[in-house]
């Protein structure tokens, strides 16, 4: 794959304005810009991609099969469509001649799937290291969703995400005197117990923050645009809270962005079909809110659960972001991007439900961004890391554009910056 980029992007490779690092199998180019007392700003993407199961494809996920105006490939739209977008428009930018006015960084990691730590993980180090510090940055994220995504907006919305959940692995775990299953004790055991708090918990979820969040500036920027009934409630949060967090609540993809979930992922326990086991156990993968931490999280299970038999251990945590502002000049300047290839999309900011790499850049950054210029019905998500992962030609054009339009507006709108600033 570097080896095909360095061969496909004569210019870049060749130009004397970039400088092309290697961290393992991830890349950090840096291109030189103009005006040096300019505060640098990171691009990211990814170039690995989680495995494929050949055979429920209808091509081969690694050909790069074009049928009917489709792009069929692991990766189309996680995430080498921001890897290519990024370098057809670099390259274009760099062949014109033009030299950016800002430092641009530009990191594609080779890890992020399994949690980046030899990719972002080891190129934020170093940059921390050089004392490089970013005004935004920009990393994958949420797309541009066609019709009906959100209460009472009717056309395409585009998320700017400007916060992510958290992620922690948490294992309950029991050990218990087993015994032969003839002569059960009144509590069922150690599968009952553990039984018991799964669904104690699956009935008592996190309280719900709606109306402290980053809802609230979601709803504030789509009331706009909504029918006038949802314009109605979302200008009036303070009051409406319970009815669209109701409303909200009914689908999956809205449900999982105004709370902390918890999914039971692996159970294990028990050896014989005769014998009460001595000791199970259970795995619970929770994606917190900002707003929620992992502590809050561990006292809640605690308190619900309310065993001290169950033992909680966390396997790996990493808390929910910062949440970054919908004021700055990265805001604006992707915000204004998006409209220039989405006219008729509604712009908001929104919350990443999964995780990025910007975990590990975000305390070298003002403010971080995840989006990328996908355009996708909600039938199509499931193609993230599903089968037939693909992109449209046409969705590919609007990609590349987007990033060259980026590209230009960085400098654009960061004259309006220094002019305010001087
Ligand atoms: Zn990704």
């Amino acid at each position: 794959m570097l080896e095909h980029i360095v061969k496909s992007y004569p210019t870049i490779h060749s130009s004397p304005l970039v400088t092309l690092e290697r961290f393992n199998f991830s890349s950090l180019y840096i291109i030189k810009g103009s005006d040096q007392s300019l505060r640098p700003v990171l691009l990211t993407g990814h170039i690995d991609v989680v495995p494929a199961v050949f055979e429920k494809w209808s091509f081969h996920p690694f050909s790069g099969t074009v049928d009917d105006g489709l792009i069929y490939g692991r990766g189309t739209i996680d995430n080498k469509n921001s890897v290519f977008g990024i370098l057809e428009a670099l390259e274009h930018l760099l062949s014109t001649g033009k030299q950016p006015k800002r430092d641009l960084y530009i990191a594609f990691g080779h890890d992020e799937e399994v949690m980046g730590l030899y990719g972002a993980k080891v190129i934020a180090a170093e940059l921390k290291k050089r004392g490089v510090r970013f005004a935004f940055m920009m990393d994958e994220g949420c797309p541009v969703l066609k019709n009906g995504f959100f209460p009472g907006v009717s056309g395409p919305v585009g998320l700017i995400c400007i916060a992510e959940k958290g992620f922690a692995t948490i294992q309950l775990s029991l050990e218990h005197p087993g015994g032969h299953a003839s002569s059960p004790p009144p509590n069922g055991g150690a599968i009952t117990m553990l039984s018991n708090a799964i669904v104690a918990l699956h009935n008592n979820p996190m309280p719900n923050l709606f109306g402290r969040g980053i809802e609230v500036p979601m709803f504030e920027h789509a009331a706009v645009s909504q029918s006038p009934f949802f314009r109605m409630l979302s200008s009036n949060l303070w009051f409406f809270s319970p009815l669209l967090s109701f409303a909200m609540s009914l689908k999956d993809s809205t449900r999982a962005q105004i709370t902390t979930t918890f999914a039971f992922t692996k159970i294990s326990g028990g050896v014989k079909d005769n014998v009460l086991p001595n000791s199970v156990s259970v795995t619970l993968n929770t994606r917190l809110l900002p707003g929620h931490t992992l502590d809050d999280v561990l006292a809640h299970i605690k308190k619900v659960v309310n065993d001290p038999q169950i033992k909680v251990d966390v396997i790996y945590s990493n808390e929910a972001s910062e949440i970054s502002s919908t004021e700055s000049e990265g805001y604006n300047v992707i915000h204004h991007t998006v409209k220039q290839i989405h006219p008729d999309a509604v712009v908001i900011p929104g919350l990443l439900i999964g995780g990025t790499d910007t975990k590990w850049y975000g305390e070298l950054c003002d403010d971080v961004y995840r989006f990328v210029p996908s355009f996708l019905g909600t039938e199509d998500l499931k193609r993230f890391h599903g089968h037939d992962e693909l992109i449209t030609v046409k969705n590919f054009e609007q990609t590349v554009n987007f990033f060259h339009h980026l590209l230009t507006n960085f400098d654009k709108s960061f004259e309006v910056e220094l002019h305010d600033e001087l």
